[in-house]
């Protein structure tokens, strides 16, 4: 018997209510791991819909830019809470909808909560400074103001925790938020606003609105009441973004990576082999942070290459959902084209495919976005595979004969945001931390992961470099300086 499970619609937030889109349209979203099945249905908003929520914003910032930071952190203590009491559902939800492992999503949740309350703390300590007058007769100080309304707009590769990283400091210091998250990933989107607003966030503070890019992204960016943008996603999109906002809108972007692991000859090889495929084929290799390029020192290179495959030939891949599945499905259709596009390319340019890069399309892959994670070797730095992000289970290994050949390549590509070396010699982690082109930086650990006290970005084209995001310094993005003469 066919058991047919009832498909729910769901509705935005607008001004503390769910709602409807204008349109009357929706759209759906599908498991990654069998697209048949639809996860949910969700409005597809229109212009009218985003001006709505932008309006609704503007207003609950006058109220909510003078509650009090402890009330405001209360409701992210709040909300934190209700995500963990729901960790099990939302896990499950986020890996149907983003196809990652259920292990990898239950780490995503309580990261989440755990980034909640970390803002919570942090928004009690936004404050400015007394300053040394040369007039006595004034005081001089600074303090820091909220902006008012902000656009959040987001991926699906992490659709929980990079929302809140941008959520969570917009709110406790005081702003107002309309949020559009990725359209293959809006059901957790929406459990956190749902998480938000049953803590008690008063209407307006926090909106959402689903639909894409362009009918619900474009008018979110360009609208005259938002003072800032913050978005997270692929560098051609944040490149439009840049473009289209208002000369008076402060932007933040978190784009993409080519992130290079170097492998010295003192490395432990198979534990570089372990941390590539971390980096590399964990999260399906869908990671902004994921190794994509192995730099490896001839003297090694045979060595690593057969720990790499002898390991990478042990990855079970399948849904999510299946316990001891360690690679996941793609997260949609054109990331399956994209990656099998690129397993062709590094072909006709020349590399060797040592393992995998197949499409599984059989038995129980046969409904799902499933491919082998791929080894390339033999791979030349200009080849599009060693340059140009694939964001899938592609890894490409580039030999070298010495350090500075590794710094160079590693340093030869137009993106720059994590980079991680694995070698036990001082001078040459020194060197690295210090020449390397990237925004994040390891030593004998994986390109991916960050923690949620610690800034976060790139360099080059992966960020826009001046605000950071994740730990205190997120802080700053979303407030600004006032200086103050009070004559006394
Ligand atoms: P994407 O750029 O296609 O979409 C991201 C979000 O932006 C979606 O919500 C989309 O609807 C919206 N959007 C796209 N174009 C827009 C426009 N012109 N105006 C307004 N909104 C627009 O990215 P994706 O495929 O969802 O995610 C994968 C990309 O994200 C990769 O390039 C990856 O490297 C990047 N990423 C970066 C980081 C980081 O922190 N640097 C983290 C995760 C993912």
């Amino acid at each position: 018997m066919v058991i047919e499970t009832a498909v729910q619609t769901f509705k935005n937030l607008v001004n503390g209510q769910w709602v409807d889109s204008v349109s009357g349209a929706t759209f759906e979203n599908t498991n990654p791991a069998n697209a048949t099945e639809i996860v949910g249905r969700f409005q597809a908003s229109v212009e009218e819909d985003v001006n709505l929520a932008i309006e609704s914003a503007d207003r609950a910032f006058q109220t909510w830019r003078y509650t009090a930071p402890t009330k405001r952190a209360e409701i992210l203590y709040k909300a934190a809470d209700l995500l963990e009491a729901g960790l099990e559902q939302y896990a499950q939800e986020l890996t149907r909808e983003e196809g990652k492992t259920l292990a990898s999503s239950r780490m995503e949740v309580k990261r989440s909560a755990q980034t909640l309350r970390y803002y919570a703390s942090e928004g009690l300590n936004v404050a400015g400074e007394t300053l040394p007058s040369d007039d006595p007769t004034t005081f001089v100080y600074t303090k820091k103001e909220p902006l008012g309304v902000i656009t959040v707009i987001t991926p699906w590769n992490f659709p929980l925790s990079i929302p809140v990283r941008k959520i969570a400091p917009a709110l406790v210091s005081g702003n107002t938020v309309v949020f559009k998250p990725a359209s293959d990933t809006p059901l957790i989107a929406l459990r956190l606003v749902q998480a938000l607003h049953d803590a008690g966030l008063p209407a307006g503070v926090l909106n959402f609105v689903t639909g894409s890019a362009s009918r619900t992204g474009t008018p979110l960016v360009t609208h005259p009441a938002v003072k800032a943008v913050t978005f997270t996603g692929s560098t051609g999109a944040g490149e439009k973004i840049n473009k289209s906002v208002r000369l008076s809108t402060r932007v933040q972007l978190e784009l993409g990576g080519k992130n290079p692991l170097i492998v010295m000859a003192d490395a432990d090889v198979e534990q570089a082999a372990e941390l590539a495929i971390k980096g590399g084929f964990e999260l399906t290799g869908q990671a902004c942070t994921g190794t994509s390029r192995v730099i490896v020192m001839d003297s090694v290179h045979d060595q690593f290459v057969n720990a790499l495959i002898a390991k990478t030939q042990l990855l079970t891949v399948g849904s999510g959902l299946t316990k001891g599945i360690e690679v996941g499905p793609l997260a949609n259709a054109s990331q399956l084209k994209n990656v099998l596009d690129y397993v062709e390319i590094g072909k006709a340019e020349g590399a060797e495919l040592v393992y995998g890069g197949e499409h599984l399309s059989e038995g129980e892959y046969a409904e799902g976005y499933y491919v082998r994670p791929a080894i390339f070797t033999n791979v030349l730095p200009n080849m599009r595979i060693a340059q140009e992000e694939i964001f899938g289970p592609v890894i490409s290994i580039i030999r070298v004969t010495s350090f500075q050949e590794a710094m160079r390549i590693a340093n030869d590509v137009e993106f720059g945001l994590s980079a991680a070396i694995c070698t036990f010699d001082p001078n040459h982690i020194q060197h690295f931390i210090n020449n390397i082109q990237a925004g994040v930086v390891k030593v004998n650990r994986t390109t991916t992961g960050n923690a949620y006290n610690a800034p976060f970005g790139g360099v080059k084209m992966s960020s826009t470099a001046t605000y950071r995001e994740s730990g205190r310094g997120a802080l700053e993005f979303y407030t600004q300086i006032k200086s103050v003469y009070h004559g006394v």
